[in-house]
């Protein structure tokens, strides 16, 4: 990635300051690390990877240990309908909006143990310190792990938080199926979740103040330009859908070169052609683009066959809409023309399209205030990557919070963020919970 956002150091002397509350309480260092370190051992496998895919045993299993964790510092845990869960500490007005702050535990396929642990984990660090130190807040605070972050699944990122937020509709649910062909949206209706009542899952935006969430990089930037924290800006959002070539499954030996009609090979030049289309949408402020072909399905599979079918994913992503947009129906068009030069047809699926998301401008700038007093090096930067917080932007005010991931690896077992940049982070997130929790609305 090349450098895309402005950097800051520790300067402002002369700014306007609001009210401010000490910094007179410090988070827990040892116990921040040991929980995230125990929920990390639910689902490692080899390498040091982790699996946590949604509703699977291991994810039960890591929020089971959260809801423990919750309760042991004394939050009122309340679970809604879908499975995300909140450990409420009540402000000094107890009807007052909540400042919502976490993540989600889910992982991708062998991924790592920071994506997603690190801010709920941090969440409950956080709101626990301010529990035991007694520190007077206003409003409520809910520490939040949404359900299903991931897309790793089935290609359906953001579940949780995108029902609290009220942004999804069936339509969007019915292509959402894993490898071994179960539906999400059979899953949602055992949990008694049917199109008629998706939206009573909604949170009324009324009872949210803000939402804070911390969050590793999944990027090299911030390592990159030796900044601790990365104050989040926007981001940016995907467009997802399927293409399927369907051509011939005929025998390799005896069907010549002229006559096949072979669906991965025409997969394979849309997957250049998807390249040279992003390459040309490189530059960011013109609104970058970058599209990713990263799943491949091929029938019949064998080695013997000429593949007659090939079902590729396709994400397209871009702070900017338009950018994304125009790349989306690029490809499509790309598709479409390489099916006529090859005589195969091509079909779409569509899964999702999503808009990019700004985050709250006021928080941003609470942020840096926070960074300038600690005197920490940050960054004020775009997110690639999407996170729960964008749809929670939608219903609140959103803010995020990165950390640096070492040479910008993540979704794998060499994820790794330092545990000096995660206590650090974890602490910047404790008192904008403070300020914000205080600050007159
Ligand atoms: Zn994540």
């Amino acid at each position: 990635m090349a450098n895309q956002g402005r950097s800051k150091t520790a300067s402002r002397k002369n700014s306007p300051r609001r009210d401010r509350s000490p910094a007179s309480v410090f988070i827990n260092e040892r116990r921040l690390l040991r929980d995230l370190n125990a929920i990390s051992k639910i689902g490692i496998g080899s390498g040091g990877s982790v699996t946590r895919l949604v509703f699977s045993v291991k994810d039960l299993r890591s929020r089971q240990l959260l809801m423990h964790l919750l309760g042991q510092a004394g939050l009122k845990i309340h679970i809604d309908r879908i499975g995300n869960i909140f450990g409420r500490l009540e402000g000094l007005h107890p009807n007052a909006p909540a400042v919502l702050v976490g993540s989600h535990l889910d992982t991708v396929m062998h991924g790592g143990k920071f994506d997603g642990t690190v801010g709920v984990v941090g969440a409950l660090e956080a709101v626990r310190t301010l529990k035991e130190g007694r520190v007077p807040l206003a409003s409520p605070v809910e520490v939040v792990c949404f359900v299903g972050e991931e897309s790793s699944r089935f290609g359906f990122s953001t579940l949780g938080s995108s029902l609290l937020a009220g942004e999804i509709t069936f339509e969007d649910l019915t292509h959402a199926v894993d490898q071994d062909g179960t539906k999400l949206g059979d899953i949602l209706s055992n949990m008694g979740i049917y199109w008629e009542n998706l939206a009573s899952l909604k949170r009324a935006p009324s009872t949210l103040k803000a939402y804070l969430e911390l969050h590793i990089e999944q990027g090299p930037i911030l390592e990159a330009k030796k900044k601790k924290i990365g104050v989040v800006t926007s981001i940016a959002a995907p467009t997802r859908f399927r293409v399927i070539f369907v051509g011939q499954a005929d025998h390799s030996g005896t069907t010549p070169m002229e006559m096949r009609k072979d669906a991965l090979v025409a997969a394979a030049h849309l997957i250049i052609a998807i390249e040279e289309v992003c390459l040309k949408f490189s530059h960011v402020n013109k609104g970058r683009v970058v599209g990713t072909v990263g799943a491949l399905k091929i029938e019949p599979g064998v080695i013997n066959a000429i593949p007659g079918r090939a079902e590729l994913s396709v994400d397209v992503r871009s702070i900017k809409a338009e950018a994304k947009d125009r790349v989306a129906k690029l490809v499509k068009s790309k598709a479409k023309e390489i099916a006529r030069v090859r005589g195969v047809k091509v079909q779409f699926l569509p899964i999702r399209s999503e808009n990019p998301v700004a985050l709250d401008k006021d928080i941003g700038s609470l942020l840096e205030e926070i960074c300038e007093d600690k005197g920490l090096p940050y960054e004020i930067m775009p997110s690639g990557a999407g996170h729960d917080a964008m749809q929670l932007a939608k219903i609140t005010r959103a803010g995020m919070i990165f950390i640096p991931s070492r040479r910008g690896i993540s979704h794998s077992p060499m994820e790794w963020s330092d545990p000096k940049d995660i206590c650090l982070g974890t602490q910047v997130l404790l008192e904008t919970i403070v300020r914000v929790a205080n600050e007159a609305l």
